[in-house]
């Protein structure tokens, strides 16, 4: 039958030899400082001030050449590396966070993604508080970010983990919200406190032929359950004006800031966030 994959093939082998050389420049990326951290603005709804800033890690091989996370995260999942690369992201994190307060800088809030891999390590949750007190950090100033189908790993351990964080004040987020297939039961039990409106969605927001009612029922949903909402993927002053009048309070995206290099960020601190004109569609550019 098709779809199922054979045990050689040509492609598949090209992919294994693939994977293998993209973990083993991991490695090599690790030692040699290969990573950066960027940050993409979250801002509110309804002016556009920064409400805090998204972590997102970037690889720029020596080539010059840069991989994108979408491509490496996963693999680094499967190889074992993921924890060793978040670690080296939350350090980074807290570390900026702490260099920015210093100067005077405000940045409300800085979210890092983490997976399950990360909250079963022995050791993550004193590691982090201990991080966070180290740098004379606020716990709810650090947020972390998961997907819905990570939240629900039965795991007793990453429960039990994430609740620590949670008690200890670090701001929980479900990620991609709405991709993960939750079980309408299982978000009464939701160990959260903001909800991420995944992209997908954001997409077909405002009038798509009915494709905004996904979004319309996470908001409900959202408002029920007493959780914060984050609309990720706001790309044009129609979905921005959407979901301020739907009662979003927050949102991310290339309208307003694509993620940032560190000095543009600091930037982006000092003289505030506006409507950025790259991101604007031809027809409503000013003649
Ligand atoms: P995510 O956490 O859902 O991050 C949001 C992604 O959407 C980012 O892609 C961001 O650049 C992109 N994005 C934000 N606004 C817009 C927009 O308006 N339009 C479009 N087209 N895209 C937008 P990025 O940076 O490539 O990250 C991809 C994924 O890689 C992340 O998805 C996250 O799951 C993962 N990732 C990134 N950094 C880390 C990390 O440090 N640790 C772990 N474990 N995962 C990470
Ligand atoms: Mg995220
Ligand atoms: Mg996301
Ligand atoms: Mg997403």
């Amino acid at each position: 039958p098709t779809g199922v994959p054979h045990f050689y093939s040509p492609a598949l082998q090209d992919r294994t030899l693939y994977f293998l050389r993209i973990e083993s420049e991991m490695h090599r990326a690790l030692e040699q400082q290969e990573f950066e951290l960027w940050f993409q603005p979250k801002f509110r709804l309804s002016d556009l001030t920064m409400a805090g800033a998204e972590a997102l890690i970037r690889w720029r091989k020596p080539s010059g050449e840069m991989v994108s996370p979408g491509v490496f995260i996963p693999i680094a999942e499967n190889a074992g590396l993921i924890q060793r690369i978040d670690n080296w992201v939350i350090e980074a994190a807290c570390a900026a966070m702490a260099r920015w307060r210093k100067s005077g800088l405000d940045c409300p809030r800085i979210a890092v993604n983490i997976t399950p891999q990360d909250l079963a390590a022995d050791g993550f949750v004193p590691w982090l508080t201990q991080l966070i007190s180290e740098y004379g950090l606020t716990p709810s100033c650090i947020g972390i970010e998961m997907t819905e189908t990570m939240l629900m790993d039965v795991d007793q351990n990453i429960q039990d983990s994430l609740k620590a964080l949670r008690d200890y004040g670090i701001r929980v987020s479900i990620d991609d919200f709405g991709t993960g297939y939750s079980s309408l039961s299982y978000l009464q039990q939701l160990p959260a406190d903001i909800l991420k409106i995944d992209k997908s969605f954001i997409d077909h927001v405002p009038n798509n032929g009915g494709g905004q009612l996904i979004t319309n029922a996470i908001i409900a949903l959202g408002e029920q359950f007493g959780l914060e909402l984050v609309a990720e993927g706001i790309e044009t002053r129609e979905q921005l004006e959407y979901l301020r009048k739907r009662g979003v309070q927050t949102g991310q995206g290339y309208l307003v800031s694509r993620p940032l290099p560190e000095p543009a960020f600091i930037e982006a601190m000092k003289n505030g966030l506006s409507i950025s004109q790259a991101s604007e569609a031809p027809h409503e550019m000013k003649k």
